[in-house]
């Protein structure tokens, strides 16, 4: 599949932009029929949609369809019911000389905007921010990760058959494409992937004064102080890792576990692995690859520096599979504690303390999510009281994401902005104040006229 050409995405965004301007996504039902066709989208292409992340990830049909597929199904319909809610004009509560005023906030779409998606959860991370920009009565322009090339052929051939052109366009392309596309003016841009591109990102916008969202990723940390039963924990915490071979923002990215439970927390992930890859995770169907050889040879690279012993793992094959790695006493300074690891490697750092863990999550970046395994009440306490994340999750990984009522994103590092649901709704809406002052208020505005009289100063 070709790149669109660059002289195309001025010509594009600009046809989208006559598409806003006569209005033609501000009808409900127009939105309402356009969420219902994405939603239709899904379920008529599934395979199509399973075999395509297959292709770009080696991912199981299992995981794309209950990470990607029905979660998109799921969420269009929601919002499809939701939007006379969500778009109705709310009245605000104003003092008694100014209730005929008719304060009123109307929920202003913001126009013509741009997303940016990655490659690992490419469906999702496409669809729920394209979700918020349909539902706000926004046009949209997708540029798909280069990377996951055969979800971007797909989707640029299915997108014109169910939603209006004029109006949602997909954009493929590398780096000159979405740099041609950053010296165009938008009205919001959303970003999903890394911190160095989030940085170009930011400036280029800057340059337009245009709004973004950054969704943004980084060391998501877990904490393991042994109160929760720690053959669970370790099979909850191997699942998340293992899940796109440890390729998602949500990973948990190392652990932090007490000292002396740290050779009988691994010994626990080695009996969940056996367990979960009986045939071995080279050869299992529910496990997938590294995406591509730069990341495969950053991995490897990561590994062959690490001081701390490899207690499982680590062996691979020449098509970038890769297998969970567990890596026990890693300390400060080690390579696998430098940079996000996007990948199935798991270090395991033994600290002294609960307050010790919190120490060191709090040298570094702020993460997007913070697991901590513990049933001790005072330990939840300090953890959240003591530290910065854009989620915290007990007890589990990565399920949070399934609770599709709570707001999503990071802080700090890890980006800003919250979206699913009403949240990637409110990303693509502006609040617009609105006042009608009628002419029986007048009496109550003469004072404001002048002359300034002594009269109206003492009044
Ligand atoms: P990627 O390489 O696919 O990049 C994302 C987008 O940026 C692509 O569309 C790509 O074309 C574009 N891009 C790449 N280089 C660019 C450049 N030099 N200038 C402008 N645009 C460029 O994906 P990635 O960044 O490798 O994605 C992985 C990262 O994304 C990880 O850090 C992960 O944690 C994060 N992530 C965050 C979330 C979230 O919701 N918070 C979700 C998924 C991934």
């Amino acid at each position: 599949m070709s790149y669109t050409p660059l002289d195309e995405m001025p010509k594009i965004r600009d046809s989208l932009r006559a598409t806003f301007r006569k209005g033609v996504p501000r009808p409900l039902a127009w939105r309402r029929h356009q969420l219902l066709q994405l939603a239709r989208m899904m379920q008529e292409n599934s395979d199509a949609f399973v075999e395509a992340l297959a292709a770009d990830l080696g991912r199981p049909k299992l995981e794309s369809l209950v990470a990607e597929v029905c979660v998109v199904i799921d969420r269009a319909m929601i919002c499809a019911e939701k939007l006379d809610e969500w778009t109705k004009p709310e009245k605000v509560e104003v003092p008694d000389w100014q209730k005929s005023w008719s304060p009123t906030i109307h929920k202003g779409s913001k126009g013509t905007v741009l997303i940016i998606s990655p490659w690992n959860f490419p469906l999702i991370l496409t669809f729920q921010p394209l979700y918020g920009a349909i539902s706000a009565g926004c046009c949209a322009v997708i540029k798909l990760s280069e990377v996951s090339a055969n979800f971007g052929a797909l989707l640029a051939k299915l997108l014109p058959k169910y939603l209006d052109q004029s109006a949602y366009r997909v954009v493929l392309g590398a780096v000159p494409e979405i740099t041609k596309l950053l010296e165009l003016q938008w009205d919001h841009i959303f970003y999903t992937g890394n911190g160095r591109v989030a940085r170009i990102i930011a400036a280029a916008a800057a340059r337009h004064l245009t709004p973004i969202t950054l969704e943004l990723g980084g060391k998501s940390p877990v904490i393991v102080d042994g109160t929760f039963d720690i053959d669970l924990a370790a099979k909850r915490i191997l699942w998340g890792k293992s899940n796109n071979a440890g390729q998602m923002c949500v990973s948990p990215d190392y652990v932090l576990v007490l000292r002396e439970l740290q050779d009988k927390f691994v010994a626990a992930l080695k009996a969940a692995h056996d367990i979960f890859y009986p045939e071995g995770p080279l050869n299992s169907t529910s496990f997938s690859r590294v995406v591509s050889e730069a990341h495969f040879k950053r991995l490897n690279g990561l590994l062959s520096r690490t001081k701390g012993e490899i207690v499982f793992g680590g062996k691979t094959n020449e098509k970038f599979w890769f297998e969970p790695t567990i890596v026990k006493d890693v300390a400060d300074g080690d390579s696998l504690l430098e940079e996000e690891i996007f990948g199935p490697i798991l270090p395991v750092v033994p600290v002294d303390s609960v307050h010790d863990a919190i120490e060191f999550i709090n040298a570094r970046d702020d993460p997007l999510v913070l697991y901590a395994f513990t049933e001790d009440l005072q330990a939840k306490q300090a953890i959240i009281e003591n530290t910065t994340s854009g989620n915290l999750v007990f007890n589990d990984t990565v399920q949070q994401l399934s609770v599709k009522e709570l707001p999503f994103g990071g802080v700090g590092e890890s980006g800003y902005g919250r979206q699913i649901l009403k949240y990637s709704y409110e990303i693509f809406t502006y609040e617009r104040s609105c006042v009608d002052i009628p002419k029986s208020a007048e009496p109550s505005l003469s004072v404001r006229y002048p002359p300034y009289t002594q009269e109206k100063v003492d009044a």
